[in-house]
């Protein structure tokens, strides 16, 4: 595969931390890569590169795509082996399965981004943050079909609550540190 074909953006992990979010973090510490539709995670750092693996359980046992994807943000590396695509299969247990996220997974993964760079970034509280970009998607949403799909991805807001509230609580403290020293 070409290289210069594939893209990819960085996606908070679960163990992002507000200071992750900084032009130094070279190593991309907190950092998932999405790309195709696969999540990837960091295997390890070089001089000037990051090295990335497919996410799933399988792949990261087994030969599958990888990335190398330098410090200014370009893929510089594909390994030559695909991803062990595994379709849904009920004889299969569904741990097993492995193919690409779909649009709406995928959309709701960006909103799950989104609310969270802005419960960093913004004063808002993160109930209305979350209602916003959730008014937000669903927007982009067409078919009654698709809106169930995604209602029933994206997470409770009362499971994100404690998380947010903490990103927030960052946020305001720099506030008014800032408002102090001036
Ligand atoms: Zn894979």
């Amino acid at each position: 595969m070409a290289t210069s074909m594939l893209k990819f953006e960085y996606i908070q992990s679960n163990h992002f931390k507000q200071e992750d979010e900084c032009e130094e973090n070279k190593q991309k510490k907190g950092f998932e890569v999405l790309s195709d539709g696969f999540i990837y995670v960091k295997k390890k750092s070089n001089k000037d590169s990051n090295y990335w693996k497919c996410k799933h359980p399988k792949c990261l046992i087994y030969k599958c795509l990888t990335l190398t994807i330098n410090f200014n943000n370009e893929i510089v590396g594909v390994s030559n082996v695909s991803h062990s695509i595994v379709e849904k299969n009920e004889s299969i247990p569904e741990k097993d399965w492995h193919f690409p996220l779909n649009e709406n997974q995928i959309k709701t993964l960006r909103f799950l981004k989104k609310v969270k760079e802005r419960c960093s970034n913004e004063e808002m509280g993160p109930a209305k943050v979350f209602e916003d970009e959730q008014n937000k998607l669903f927007r982009t949403l067409l078919t009654s079909c698709d809106k169930d799909e995604v209602a029933s991805l994206i997470p409770q807001f009362q499971s994100l609550k404690h998380g947010l509230q903490k990103r927030r609580n960052r946020t305001h403290e720099q506030y008014c540190r800032k408002c102090n020293l001036k």
